[in-house]
């Protein structure tokens, strides 16, 4: 396999000459891809660089590294979306943001409103899910989960999911969308509703502030819509 494709993220911010990997990440390295002393890895942390290393030692519990060159990571957004997502269950959660990591979202969101289901949020978990899908897309960056935002702290300037807008899905060729179109030139805000929708009253708050969006005649369920979504505007943005 080669180096590139053995890929590790740590949680360190600018990594030195010798580092220590233990826990989870070297138990992959030496007990599941079975590396061994002088095989070459690259480490990310969450800057923009990536990090070749080479093993210098495997023990029980931890693999010892030693920096060999780093270089700036090719992989990460060069466009800023973030995608606002009303509370749903944690396992839908965890699946859109382990996709909008993969496909260049910078940010995403959480945000209670009427119908949004009030459920435990594990902040933490999530970001770790947005960590470990680096080592999949590789960027070196991952996307930042936060929240829990109110319904009344959602940006104004952004485009929403809504099942109830006629506006066709793509953002060319619709005279409506033209003025906001002309915003996403490096990056967007995109508002998806919890499982339950939007309330009436709160569907036209938004559309007061937010640009409406249809994502196709089908319903699509939360984590779905923020998929689609994301990658219709990232695809505009140029990152796709
Ligand atoms: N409860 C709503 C209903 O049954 O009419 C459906 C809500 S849908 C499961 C959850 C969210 O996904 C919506 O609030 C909206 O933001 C987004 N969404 C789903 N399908 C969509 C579509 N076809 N176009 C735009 N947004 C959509």
């Amino acid at each position: 396999m080669p180096a590139a494709e053995r890929r590790f993220f740590t949680q360190s911010q600018g990594l030195s000459q010798d580092l220590v990997l233990s826990g989870t990440e070297h138990n992959h390295l030496a007990n599941v891809l079975r590396l061994r002393v002088g095989d070459d890895i690259i480490i990310v942390c969450g800057d923009e660089f990536d990090y070749q290393y080479k093993i210098t030692s495997i023990t029980k519990s931890q693999t010892i590294l030693s920096l060999a060159k780093k270089w700036r990571n090719e992989y990460n957004p060069k466009v800023r979306l973030t995608v606002y997502m009303g509370v749903i269950k944690h396992d839908k959660l965890a699946l859109a943001v382990e996709k909008l990591n993969e496909i260049g979202v910078s940010r995403v969101v959480l945000f209670k409103s009427s119908r949004s289901q009030d459920l435990p949020i594990k902040l933490d978990k999530l970001q770790t899910i947005a960590n470990q899908s680096c080592k999949q897309c590789r960027r070196s960056i991952p996307l930042r989960v936060s929240g829990v935002i109110s319904f009344e702290e959602l940006p104004k300037d952004a485009f929403f999911a809504d099942e109830k807008s006629n506006t066709p899905p793509r953002f060319s060729g619709h005279p409506s969308l033209a003025s906001a179109q002309a915003r996403l030139i490096s990056e967007g805000n995109l508002i998806v509703g919890p499982e339950g929708g939007f309330t009436d009253a709160e569907r036209e708050q938004l559309r007061k502030t937010a640009t409406p969006i249809s994502l196709g005649r089908r319903i699509l369920r939360s984590e779905t819509a923020a998929i689609v979504g994301a990658t219709l505007m990232l695809s505009k943005l140029g990152e796709i």
